[in-house]
């Protein structure tokens, strides 16, 4: 039993040597990735579950290396987080979501929300507040079109800070959004001081619907206090017509996932937002 413990440690040893040595390898590529125009979003429809009008889309980054390949924003972002780098992604990310969005509107499409995440390193230090006023001046994309997804967790940091960062943002027009929402603290009444207007349903709950009762329970409950909050609720990761069948039922509002479509690279959005919009009639 000794020997198996050591051999285990030492084992655990090697493969933390070869997380670190990979870590230190992808952060150095993380670094000129932005100069090296390795980055691109994809955007992830969002509708209306009464109507079935896409009502928003969420940008989400994707990182191509020309000898690593696609790296995995759940792979890349903690390391960008860690290094500081999530500052001028965060920025690029921003960026180029209004910009993208400009050009659909002044194309006629539209208009929707253009969704973006904002990762907590970010929200905390990185002068979010200037960031975006900068960067809707600069694009001319409309406020009210914007929404930022933060993390329950992000928004504890500092909670003074959050608040009144919240409530700068929300003076700007921005729209704000809580992501992962049951997932993190649950600070139940804290939401009542960051006056967000979304809550987005974690996909782990909305992945359980049909399997676990008690994540029902949850989904429905969170339903409820945005009813009471007076809150939007999207759920995200909805992957079949079941999911989506019950969250009509709960009343919840909105709804993203591969069930819709996976997430779109820009070129695409267009034919798919025409096409599904006529295929619903509007
Ligand atoms: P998230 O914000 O919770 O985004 C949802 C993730 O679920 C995305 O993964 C999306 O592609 C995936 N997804 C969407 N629909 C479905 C579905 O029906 N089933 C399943 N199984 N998955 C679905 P992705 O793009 O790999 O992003 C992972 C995470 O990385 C995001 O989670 C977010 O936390 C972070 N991230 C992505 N882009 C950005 C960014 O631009 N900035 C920051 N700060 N974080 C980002
Ligand atoms: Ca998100
Ligand atoms: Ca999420
Ligand atoms: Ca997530």
């Amino acid at each position: 039993a000794k020997a198996a413990g050591k051999n285990t440690c030492r084992q655990f040893t090697e493969d933390m040597n070869v997380d670190a040595l990979d870590k230190l390898k992808l952060k150095a590529l993380l670094g000129t990735a932005i100069e090296n125009d390795e980055f691109r979003l994809v955007f992830q429809p969002q509708i209306n579950i009464e109507t079935k009008a896409i009502v928003g889309a969420e940008a989400l980054i994707r990182w191509r290396h020309p000898e690593q390949g696609e790296i995995s924003p759940a792979r890349f972002i903690p390391l960008a987080e860690e290094s500081g780098l999530i500052v001028p992604i965060g920025r690029w990310v921003i960026e180029e979501a209004c910009r993208q969005g400009k050009q659909w509107f002044d194309a006629g499409l539209g208009p929707f929300v253009v969704a973006v995440n904002v990762s907590a390193q970010q929200f905390n230090n990185g002068d979010i507040l200037g960031l975006v006023e900068e960067i809707l001046y600069g694009t001319g994309f409309p406020a009210h079109y914007l929404e930022l997804e933060f993390t329950e967790s992000g928004l504890l940091n500092d909670i003074c800070h959050s608040i009144s960062t919240i409530e700068q943002l929300k003076s700007l027009g921005v729209k704000l959004a809580i992501d992962d929402f049951g997932t993190g603290y649950s600070s139940l009444s804290y939401l009542k001081q960051f006056k967000v207007e979304k809550l987005k349903i974690d996909q782990s709950f909305v992945r359980d619907i049909g399997v676990n009762a008690e994540s029902l329970e949850i989904i429905r409950a969170i339903i409820q206090l945005g009813k009471t909050l007076r809150l939007e609720v999207i759920a995200e990761g909805v992957e079949t017509e079941n999911q989506l069948q019950t969250l009509r039922a709960l009343d919840c509002n909105e709804a993203q996932g591969y069930l819709i479509s996976k997430p779109l690279p820009a070129a695409d959005w267009m034919a798919f937002y025409q096409s599904w919009m006529a295929r619903h009639g509007m």
